[in-house]
């Protein structure tokens, strides 16, 4: 954005979703910003390797080696002033080495890649906006506050603030929702394409946090902030356009709504999901919010309209102010803030582009509930419960899911994951939410 050019004594943080999903980089001082566009700032290879806690997973790299992470000066975004939090300017970049190319173990290079052949390959372009869930601590709860007005009432302030920050960041929030947990907040937001889904995905969540600690409170995307508690998701709307922009998921006649090419991708996707859940719900407590019955996605299921549904086809509405082939969307829900937005894209989208080029038939939507069915007849229909813990689903990535990303992603990402759960060990459940809590 044009009006979001530092002045020389303005900080722009530079940075990128790592690994474990959180935004890390460094500020660059205003007058600087014109050369680091260009030269970067200075990132040790052994930082992939940094849990979300913040402690360096055992790794190869050590003390060695120079890398950068180069800002995209498109990604330049000011937040003016709101309340009592200060101004913020944002800018996203790419781990670049020293000669400038893209490292493999860069999340939005990786997402840059498998979007481009997308695109190569199928002439397909991604439209859609991750919608977060999050609790803020200035929520005060009271018994009854789902979806209530009394609710509102008590964050309308700092929604409002939040709605003027997030346009400042080029984010157009949609509406302002009290969620069903308390203190939970959901605000979604606007699609965009490609790259910016997941740009636009990481911003939100530092906008959100800016904003909620100038009212001295924080905002927390943790999938699961007390044991036994509601949980928070950061569900995926999405939908395909052709080279034209026009859209490509939709077709009336078909049972579902989906085009016959948008069918071979939900099948892809969910073919996969078991596979790659590792890296879309990524923390330990993420495996307590897949659970039946939240809401969530606890089976590798699709299905029209249907909340529990990790693939879920959402209602177009005839004779409003939108086309209907332009509402068409589909939601995938087995994703959630702890998550990199980056990698969740990236390996979805290659996931959808695998049943594409395997022309997958179109998947009958799940109907029903998958707890009232035999396991005889899940696998019969090809349905199966998602891993039940991180290690599970780690294991799983690492055998198949690993074939999705580049090598040394692949490598880095089991290995400090693995390093993750490990310092974990010993912690009780309500330990082991109150430091993702901190975290995300
Ligand atoms: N909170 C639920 C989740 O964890 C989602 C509820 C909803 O459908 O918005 O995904
Ligand atoms: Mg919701």
């Amino acid at each position: 954005m044009a009006d979001a050019q530092p002045g020389d004594h303005d900080i722009v943080f530079v940075g990128h979703v790592d690994l474990g999903g959180v935004f890390r980089g460094k500020g660059v001082v205003g007058r600087e910003w014109p050369h680091r566009c260009r030269w970067g700032v200075g990132w040790p290879p052994a930082n992939l390797m940094l849990t979300p806690f913040g402690v360096l997973a055992p790794n190869a790299f050590g003390s060695r080696g120079d890398m950068f992470v180069v800002p995209d000066p498109a990604t330049l975004v000011a937040v003016p002033a709101i309340g009592d939090a200060p101004p913020l300017r944002l800018a996203l970049g790419h781990l670049r080495s020293a000669d400038g190319a893209a490292w493999e173990c860069c999340p939005r290079a990786y997402l840059e890649g498998v979007l481009a052949d997308l695109e190569a390959e199928a002439g397909l372009r991604l439209k859609g906006a991750f919608e977060h869930e999050f609790l803020f601590s200035g929520l005060e709860a009271q018994p009854g506050d789902a979806f209530s007005l009394g609710a509102f009432r008590r964050f309308s302030a700092f929604a409002a603030d939040l709605v003027r920050a997030l346009d400042g960041a080029g984010i157009t929030a949609e509406t302002v929702i009290a969620e069903y947990a308390p203190q939970q907040i959901e605000v979604p937001v606007a699609p965009v394409t490609g790259l910016a889904i997941a740009d636009q995905a990481a911003v939100f969540r530092e906008v959100v946090r800016w904003v909620a600690n100038g009212y001295g409170c924080v905002a927390s995307f943790t999938p699961i902030a007390e044991a036994g508690g509601v949980g928070s998701g950061a569900h995926l709307h999405f939908s395909l356009l052709d080279r034209q922009g026009g859209p490509a998921a939709y077709d009336a006649a078909s049972p579902t709504g989906l085009s016959a090419v948008a069918a071979s991708f939900l099948a892809g996707v969910r073919r996969r999901l078991p596979d790659i859940v590792a890296v879309t719900a990524p923390t330990v407590v993420s495996y307590e919010r897949l659970q039946p019955h939240r809401w969530s996605a606890a089976y590798n299921t699709m299905a029209v309209r249907d909340r529990e549904a990790a693939l879920r086809i959402c209602p177009v509405r005839p004779g409003t102010d939108r086309p209907e082939a332009e509402q068409f969307n589909m939601e995938f829900r087995a994703t959630d803030g702890s998550a990199n937005p980056h990698l969740v894209l990236g390996i979805m989208a290659a996931a959808g582009l695998e049943g594409i080029r395997d022309r997958l038939p179109p998947d009958l939507p799940f109907e029903g509930d998958p707890e009232d069915f035999h396991p005889d007849a899940l696998e019969r229909l090809g349905i199966e419960r998602l891993p039940t813990s991180l290690e599970d689903a780690l294991a799983r990535f690492d055998q198949w899911g690993r074939a999705l990303v580049p090598p040394g992603l692949a490598d880095a990402f089991v290995a400090m994951k693995s390093a993750e759960i490990a310092s974990l060990e010993g912690a009780d459940d309500g330990e082991v939410v109150a430091r993702y809590r901190a975290v995300f």
